[in-house]
């Protein structure tokens, strides 16, 4: 078989040499133990916490080197693709802050290696295809899917691997020049293969997370290029991640098993192979034992489900740094106020067992992070995140901007600052009470109090009630009424001897607190009651009196 000849049979519009090609993707210059990194999602619309997870450990990795991240979309496969889907992409990973240095940007490219989604690379693609084809190691097959499909069925009774290799690639492999003209001639649909060697030899590759992988060689005629002349993801991830200089393949560990092939590619083509860190894959603890995330059953998979819960990008990036690197939890002990971006972020540190996301962790790690924030800086954030996803609550606080503000910062003066916030979605629910448009009581009063005893406590506590009052006064009055009305000023005093009194100020304040807040545990009553303003406390207690 003339190759040259084939090669230009197959692929008459390709006029330019790798060279060529190498001319235009130059070597960056970067300094020294720059890193190259990037993700390569794939446009469905869904973009999953596996995408950030991985686009956080190649942000850290080039970014902490000096070096360069970028999005490349790799859309080869367009069943799978919907429209929207890239800028869909792109919000979700600048909502987490992950920013790029380059790549596809919503409506095209931003940088000198691209185009940077893979159907517009099509020209490179088919100019290293030809190449091989001219190496004599790949050649054209027209197996139609029936072929195929018996093939799998003999393999199956056989209990041989499936695939296209050895004597199940012998019926294209001997194809002369003239039958590959006529078939094609004829309109016969055919893909590209690579010619695989049957051979017993390993390969190994040092894995930057889990060290050394050690496989068997690739012995399958895989396709390169599919019948539409786009290539396969093996095919396209090879010659990007060469022509893009990537010096880092940061992927999830379901590519390992094709690594023999990626490694095949690199080896005949003569080029450096990537560093290649197969990450460990998400899970979750369920009755018990763990198991993978499932797009189906669990919610916690769609990255939009922590945009809609409201959960901080900053407590995102905390808790997977804690999954990621094992002595993130002590270095945060440690540097208790420092971005996280100044951890010392490193892939030998990373853990190759499944990644459990653990719903609960999140939340307290969220209830931390907001609360070290700045009342400011809470209500920014929360009102940015109601202005997408809680149109009431986006109204309200433009409506109450002074009280919001002050609502935020509601115990967060104390020794020992209270925690109450979560998440922006569940902010909506714990600051409800702030505004009269929202309130709405969760407690009811205490049962154990006689209707009469509620009365008159309400009524006397706003006859003594002034707005002014300092938060000692306040108490001094609160336990003066208490007392009067025969309840315990010390609840010890009230558990020892319960006959003595009708209760104790447990009773009392609970009761104040139902009224103003609608809810028994909540934060202090005299701090709440300035934020509510005089008139809304008195219109509140005055329902029970
Ligand atoms: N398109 C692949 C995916 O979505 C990317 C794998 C890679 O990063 O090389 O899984």
């Amino acid at each position: 078989m003339d190759n040259s000849k084939l090669a230009d049979l197959l692929f008459p519009d390709v006029k330019s040499s790798p060279e060529d090609v190498e001319k235009r993707f130059p070597q960056r210059e970067l300094p020294d133990g720059a890193c190259v990194t990037r993700i390569g999602p794939s446009p469905t619309g869904f973009v999953h916490l596996g995408n950030l997870y991985n686009a956080l450990i190649g942000e850290r990795v080039a970014h902490q080197s000096g070096g360069v991240f970028y999005l490349r979309i790799e859309d080869t496969d367009n069943k799978r693709e919907v429209e929207g889907a890239v800028e869909t992409l792109i919000n979700a990973m600048d909502y987490f802050g992950i920013n790029f240095d380059e790549g596809a940007v919503a409506d095209g490219d931003n940088g000198n290696y691209g185009p940077y989604r893979q159907r517009q690379r099509r020209d490179i693609y088919h100019v290293f295809a030809k190449q091989l084809v001219q190496m004599g190691l790949a050649y054209p097959c027209f197996l139609t899917a029936d072929e195929i499909d018996a093939i799998r069925e003999q393999q199956t009774a056989n209990k041989e691997n499936p695939g296209i290799y050895g004597k199940y690639a012998e019926k294209s492999r001997s194809l002369t020049i003239e039958q590959i003209e006529a078939n094609m001639a004829a309109g016969m649909e055919w893909v590209l293969r690579y010619k695989g060697v049957q051979t017993d030899e390993y390969i190994s590759v040092e894995d930057a997370v889990r060290g050394k992988l050690e496989m068997p060689r690739n012995n399958m005629d895989f396709v390169l290029l599919k019948s539409d002349g786009i290539p396969t993801y093996h095919f396209a991830h090879v010659v990007d991640d060469h022509l893009m200089r990537s010096t880092h393949v940061i992927r999830g560990e379901e590519w390992i098993s094709s690594l023999p092939m990626h490694v095949e590619l690199f080896s005949v083509l003569g080029w450096n192979q990537p560093i290649y860190c197969h990450t460990a894959t998400l899970m979750k603890i369920e009755d018990g034992s763990k198991r993978k995330l499932s797009k189906r059953k669990d919610p916690e998979l769609a990255l939009a489900y922590y945009q809609q819960e409201g959960i901080s990008p900053d407590a995102i990036w905390e808790f997977l740094l804690t999954l990621l690197n094992s002595n993130y939890e002590e270095w945060r002990i440690a540097n208790p106020d420092a971005d996280y971006r100044e951890f010392p972020y490193s892939i030998s540190k990373m853990s190759i067992s499944g990644a459990l996301v653990d719903l609960d962790k999140l939340r307290n790690i969220s209830k931390d992070v907001i609360g070290k924030m700045s009342a400011q800086e809470i209500f920014d954030k929360w009102s940015s995140w109601c202005e997408n996803y809680d149109h009431t609550f986006a109204e309200l606080i433009r409506k109450y901007p002074e009280r919001t503000l002050a609502a935020v910062n509601v115990g967060r003066n104390a020794k020992k600052p209270r925690k109450d916030i979560e998440t922006w979605k569940q902010a909506c629910s714990f600051l409800s009470f702030y505004y009269d448009e929202t309130f709405s009581p969760e407690d009811s009063m205490p049962e154990d109090i006689s209707e009469a005893d509620r009365k008159e406590f309400f009524s006397r506590y706003l006859a003594s009630y002034d707005h002014n009052d300092d938060s000692a006064a306040w108490f001094d009055k609160v336990k003066a009424i208490t007392e009067e009305l025969g309840f315990a000023v010390k609840p010890k005093d009230y558990k020892n001897n319960p006959e003595q009194y009708k209760g104790s100020i447990v009773h009392t304040t609970n009761m104040l607190r139902i009224a103003l807040m609608g809810r028994a545990n909540a934060p202090d009553i005299h701090e709440v009651s300035h934020v509510l303003g005089e008139e809304i406390v008195r219109r509140r207690l005055e329902k029970w009196a």
